[in-house]
């Protein structure tokens, strides 16, 4: 059995904290559904004011009914204005094809290793979006990341945002939900197209808890994330074998590349981690359609994944709040022992603070 775990996948495997729980069990809740629970009230305001927008509504998932029509972005998470304005479709003519209403950014950026979105970005795209009529929309799922990083306030990084929406299942470390801001109008019938969608729930003010309080416990967390993001990127580029973009590690993300004729792929990299009990994940493996469901806790979460040849190179590490500077240690040195005759003075001194930290 492994003595230690140390659970680097995602933002999103945070255990709900004792404050959380016993929020949970305290909530005042009734039936949102028909507009009454005061906890989930009390969040979506909550929300709505933290991101300067009128009203906020709680979902339970921020993934709710979406169309896209993706646009290629930059490695650092932008997206050129002129390819925004080329994918914009007028709806004169155009019969096959849906209208072009709304422009969506993502802020901070996931599959570029979290790196954030700057005012001056966000804002040129806005008066983009105003000459052509259309609505800005942020995905903001890590939104409070991409704020904490360069010290922007979140209302001012979504000023130019018609809406919002903002996870607190992710660094937030609430169990579950997102909630959409903007507009009183807007927010309105948001509320009618989730009841639409399956997404009215009673008591909803029992998970709006756990999260107002995952908010006021875990924001101010997200900072040290990305101190500790930067000294374990730091650490893994100084390990032959492995690259890290150190610079563009701006928040809790962090892409490592197994260089080329190294030993290892990511799967026997990710297999060998995994047994000192340092979860990541292999970027480009995908998640078995038939979950094998029911794994005990420690069960190997190697069967989840099914690796394919193309993406052998590359895998992610998250941060968060429940990953601890020695955690942080540990995982260099779990690294480091994959990779064995190419210490170097970075690693050994991780491996030495490693001993007298555990
Ligand atoms: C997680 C995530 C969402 C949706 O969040 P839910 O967990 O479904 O509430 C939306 N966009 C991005 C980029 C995300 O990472």
């Amino acid at each position: 059995m492994l003595s230690r775990r140390v659970d680097l996948r995602s933002d999103t495997v945070t255990k709900p904290t004792e404050a959380m729980r016993s929020a949970m069990a305290t909530a005042e809740v009734d039936d949102d559904v028909l507009g009454v629970d005061p906890t989930s009230f009390w969040l979506e305001s909550e929300v709505a004011k933290i991101t300067g927008k009128e009203d906020g509504l709680f979902v339970s998932s921020g993934t709710m009914g979406v169309h896209s029509r993706p646009v290629k972005n930059n490695e650092d998470g932008t997206m050129d204005i002129d390819s925004i304005e080329a994918a914009i479709r007028d709806s004169r003519g155009e019969l096959l094809y849906p209208t072009t209403r709304l422009i969506c950014l993502e802020n901070s950026h996931a599959n570029s290793g979290g790196r954030c979105l700057s005012v001056e970005y966000t804002d040129g795209v806005s008066e983009l979006a105003k000459k052509h009529g259309l609505k800005l929309h942020i995905d903001g799922a890590r939104i409070f990341n991409a704020s904490a990083a360069p010290g922007v306030p979140v209302n001012r990084l979504v000023q130019a945002a018609d809406s919002v929406s903002v996870c607190l299942s992710k660094g937030v470390g609430a169990p579950v939900g997102s909630v959409i801001v903007g507009s009183k109008s807007f927010i309105a019938k948001a509320r009618i197209l989730r009841k639409t969608l399956g997404g009215g729930m009673r008591r909803v003010g029992f998970i709006c808890a756990a999260a107002f309080v995952a908010l006021k416990e875990n924001v101010k967390k997200l900072e040290g994330d990305h101190k500790k993001a930067k000294v374990l990127a730091e650490g893994l580029n100084q390990i032959k074998g492995l690259r890290v973009d150190v610079e563009t590690v701006e928040t809790n993300i962090i892409n490592v590349d197994i260089v080329e004729g190294s030993k290892f792929t990511a799967e026997q990299l990710y297999k060998n981690l995994e047994e000192h009990g340092v979860l990541v994940v292999p970027r480009g493996a995908i998640q078995h359609s038939e979950s094998p469901g029911g794994l005990n806790k420690n069960d190997s979460i190697y069967q989840i994944w099914k690796f394919n040849g193309t993406y052998q190179t590359k895998i992610r590490i998250v941060l968060h709040h429940q990953i601890s500077s020695s955690d942080v240690q540990y995982t260099s040195s779990c690294f480091q022992q994959a990779f064995p005759g190419c210490k170097n003075k970075m690693a050994t001194k991780l491996e030495t603070d490693t001993l007298t930290i555990r």
